[in-house]
């Protein structure tokens, strides 16, 4: 599934070759993703100038002036640019089509992604709730534990509300608990002011890392018409239960959390 770091790479690679270009055509293959593709998008787009690329939790936020088309990757979409004359495979459902011949191109084998459009991007119901920004100021320890006050949920779970905080998902989540120390299934009242300064630093530091890592794929992204892989990170804890800790030898866990697993060490973690 691709997470924040895939989308904000995604969000870098698309932005270079769009900014400015003004939007031909849109052709839709496929309107039934996870909301129905608008059936006048093209109507409400084409002519207009792509102004900006944004990224707000896991949406693209196409800046086109007067309307902001919004696009989720879901479980399994990707973006990419196609070749000139490319035939569109099974799943390449939308491609945007912009001056200069570039065509943007939208696979989704699994139609868990959206594109939607909107007036208003501040009111639009799916990003009106959000919490902030990870990777910005307004996330710091003294909102974390704000948020963590008299919450009887598990630390995991909170830091994986969108409206808590955007972009923290599963991986990233048991990540940064270890880096941090804390162990996923902590009560987030009982979590110090302390705790919440180190698992802010480390869910800053582990999403920092993936974009990084992100970006040294970046030019064979937008120079081949390979579509983008999600990344593999070299996990500490996630999808390793039962290996050592790659600190202290102690064998990793595994339990579910609100049907999601999570991944601990039991003496890293206290
Ligand atoms: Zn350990």
């Amino acid at each position: 599934m691709p997470e924040l770091p895939e989308v904000e790479t995604t969000r870098l690679g698309l932005l270079p070759r769009l900014q400015g270009r003004a939007l031909r055509h849109i052709v839709v293959r496929n309107p039934r993703l996870r909301w129905p593709v608008p059936h006048d998008l093209e109507a409400q787009l084409a002519g207009l100038t792509l102004k900006g690329l944004d990224r707000r939790g896991k949406y693209l936020l196409f800046d086109f002036g007067r309307t902001t088309q919004i696009v989720h990757l879901g479980m399994s979409g990707s973006l990419r640019f196609a070749e000139p004359g490319e035939p569109a495979a099974l799943h390449d459902h939308v491609d945007w089509l912009f001056d200069g011949g570039i065509t943007l191109r939208l696979r989704d084998p699994r139609r868990f992604g959206a594109v939607l459009a909107t007036d208003d991007v501040t009111q639009h119901p799916l990003l009106a709730h959000l919490g902030p920004e990870p990777l910005t100021p307004a996330f710091d320890a003294a909102y974390l534990h704000a948020r963590c006050r008299r919450r009887n949920t598990s630390i995991k779970q909170l830091i994986m509300d969108a409206q808590v905080v955007v972009g923290v998902g599963n991986i990233y989540a048991s990540e940064s608990l270890f880096h941090a120390g804390i162990r996923p299934a902590t009560a987030a009242r009982r979590l110090t002011r302390a705790a919440c300064t180190r698992l802010v630093a480390a869910i800053k530091q582990v999403l920092a890392a993936a974009i990084a890592a992100g970006g040294s794929s970046l030019r064979d992204y937008v120079h081949s018409s390979g579509e983008l892989g999600y990344f593999q990170l070299q996990t500490r804890v996630y999808d390793r239960e039962g290996q050592p800790c790659k600190v202290c030898a102690t064998p990793i866990r595994r339990i579910v959390q609100g049907q999601r697993a999570s991944f601990y060490c039991p003496a890293c973690q206290r």
